[in-house]
């Protein structure tokens, strides 16, 4: 599922059209690699826009969402997020780690509860309390 996953994060092309998702005007950019190595950017309204394709070309990154085991708690998942966007390439080891912990209930939502994700230097967050079964 994680391999099926990664194929839909496509690699961008030299020359892409892509949706600025920065603000909820959501400009349709057009950007073009130049020979020079810089990059060519139209159809944003502000520089915000050329910074989000700068980096959807040069090092594109997701929030990563999912949940862990927990025992001793109310449910038997725990939702969790990552404490930064995790660079594409770095995912699929991301959720190998994240799908292999199990934790223990009480958990604070908010808490870092794992550190270091896959040696990305990422966190993961407790995104919902956990309280312990009673
Ligand atoms: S280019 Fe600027 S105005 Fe357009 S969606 Fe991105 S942040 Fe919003």
């Amino acid at each position: 599922m994680i391999a099926e996953n990664q194929r839909l994060i496509r690699v961008r092309d030299t020359d892409d059209e892509l949706t600025c998702i920065v603000c909820p005007i959501g400009c349709r950019l057009h950007a073009r690699r130049l020979d020079d190595g810089s990059l060519e950017v139209t159809g944003n309204r502000c520089r915000r826009g050329v910074a989000y394709a700068e980096e959807e070309f040069s090092d594109p990154r997701r929030p990563v969402t999912g949940t862990c085991a927990v025992s001793g708690g109310e449910f038997f998942r725990l939702p969790v997020k990552s404490s930064k966007p995790v660079a594409v390439d770095d995912i699929p080891a991301f959720l190998n780690v994240m799908y292999e912990l199990e934790f223990v209930a009480p958990v604070e939502c908010g808490a870092v509860i794992a550190t270091d994700i896959a040696g990305t230097g990422i966190d993961l967050i407790a995104t919902m309390s956990m309280r312990e079964e009673e």
